[in-house]
């Protein structure tokens, strides 16, 4: 089988690992990729965003399954154009990629399916959501309906950040990802990711996780795209896990396909869990970046088998097999981000690190040049590990972190802190 992976993240490394050592596949192309995933696969330049161009390369490079990594090509439709060119295809219609894309389309949903989430209201203009701030009070969460890279949510802790975000919105800060504004109530509780394969009837739950997205110790700094993740989020008790399933996911499932836009790939849950019950807080339309590192670290081959199931609607004969173990990746990023940082500097030592089932070092952020590896974006190694617990998996990821030579990079000590 011919595999091409669109993307060129950790995410994308993560993915491009398993799938490799699976004996069905016999070619991997990753677009763009990137100088990690250069070393188990070969990387093409293609423009990810534009439909037509995936398929004519699919056609010149005889592609059996194309597997999508980032939520932009399927809110650009791409997955739609390889589908209708008749490419086996993993990852949603855009039409079913709304469940990210669109905040307030996912709130409708939950409504049609009374899945439980945060109460709330839509505006597209200032002056009622500012009355209905007033009225609600702090604490209070304001979001911009549409993508806006993970910042597009402010979750306001005084009334008066709450109208500030709404100036900023209708200011047009995210362009018109901001044309539209949720308000939300603020939940309280813990959070944790839910990640399940659906083809559009049958349902896989494919485990949980839980990240780190403050830059600093102790969750304390600015926001970032993810400074690690561990796998399973033991928050996430099996109990909670079905009620999620009864409540949250087979009932959106159901809705999408009743609407006649059936969701095919991988359903990210974003769940608050508070008092014993979980409600979402948000969906995600693919693998999240890092967690997807540590759930393909856990899942090894299958993940293969997995995905094309989902993609050929033969998920109800799947089941994933677990080992009871762990997985943990500290994302290490360059200096200063997520704030400015700077590009270019050389990382040593990765040669020597251990690359087996238990140990990997994905790439993110990384190019190569002259037979060095430099960091070329914020975020740019994944150090992942397993373990039989998951202090022996924090363990192990951090001896490699401490085996790499990069003064310039940084990470956080404390990944997994919440369940150890
Ligand atoms: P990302 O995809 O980066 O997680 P996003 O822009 O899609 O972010 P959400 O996941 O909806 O946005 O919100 C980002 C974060 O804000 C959540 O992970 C959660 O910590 C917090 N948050 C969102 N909604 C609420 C809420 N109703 N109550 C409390 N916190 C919330």
């Amino acid at each position: 089988m011919n595999i091409l992976i669109l993307g060129s993240g950790g995410r994308e490394h993560a993915l491009a690992w398993a799938v490799q050592q699976n004996p069905k596949c016999d070619r991997l192309i990753v677009a763009p990729g990137n100088a990690g995933i250069a070393q188990l696969a070969e990387c093409a330049s293609l423009d990810i965003l534009d439909g037509a161009a995936v398929v004519t390369f699919c056609e010149e490079n005889a592609i059996d399954f194309v597997i999508v990594g980032p939520e932009a090509p399927l809110a650009a439709g791409v997955a739609d154009a390889t589908r209708a060119a008749g490419i086996l295809t993993f990852g949603p219609s855009a039409e079913a990629a709304r469940l990210e894309a669109s905040k307030a389309f996912t709130k409708e949903i939950c409504d049609a399916c009374a899945a439980p989430t945060a109460a709330y209201a839509r505006f597209t203009e200032a002056a009622p959501a500012k009355d209905y701030i007033r009225a609600q009070g702090a604490p209070i969460v304001v979001k911009a309906d549409g993508l806006a890279a993970g910042k597009g949510v402010i979750v306001a802790m005084t009334e008066a950040e709450a109208l500030d975000a709404i100036d900023d919105m209708f200011g047009g800060e995210f362009g018109a990802a901001g044309a539209e504004v949720v308000i939300e109530e603020f939940m309280q509780g813990e959070e944790a990711s839910f990640f399940i394969l659906t083809d559009g009837v049958s349902a896989l739950p494919i485990g949980t996780a839980q990240d780190h997205k403050r830059v600093g110790d102790g969750d304390t700094g600015p926001n970032t795209g993810g400074m690690g993740a561990y796998s399973p989020a033991p928050v996430l008790t099996d109990a909670l896990a079905q009620q999620a399933m009864d409540e949250i996911v087979l009932p959106t499932i159901r809705e999408m396909s009743r609407r006649g836009t059936p969701y095919q790939g991988v359903l990210y849950a974003g769940l608050m869990i508070e008092n014993g019950r979980s409600r979402l807080v948000e969906y995600n339309c693919r693998f999240g970046d890092p967690e997807c590192q540590v759930l393909m670290m856990r899942l090894g081959a299958q993940a293969l088998d997995l995905l094309q199931a989902c993609a050929e609607g033969r998920l109800g004969e799947m089941r994933a097999n677990w080992a009871d173990d762990h997985a943990v990746t500290v994302v290490m990023a360059a200096r200063g981000y997520p704030g400015a940082y700077v590009k270019g500097t050389e990382i040593k030592g990765l040669d020597a690190l251990p690359e087996d089932s238990r140990n990997m070092v994905f790439h993110a952020g990384t190019a190569a040049k002259d037979g060095a590896i430099l960091a070329t974006g914020g975020r740019v190694l994944n150090v992942t590990a397993r373990g039989d617990s998951l202090a022996e998996a924090q363990a192990r990821a951090y001896a490699m972190v401490d085996a790499i030579d990069w003064p310039e990079g940084f990470c956080r000590r404390d990944i997994g802190w919440r369940a150890l």
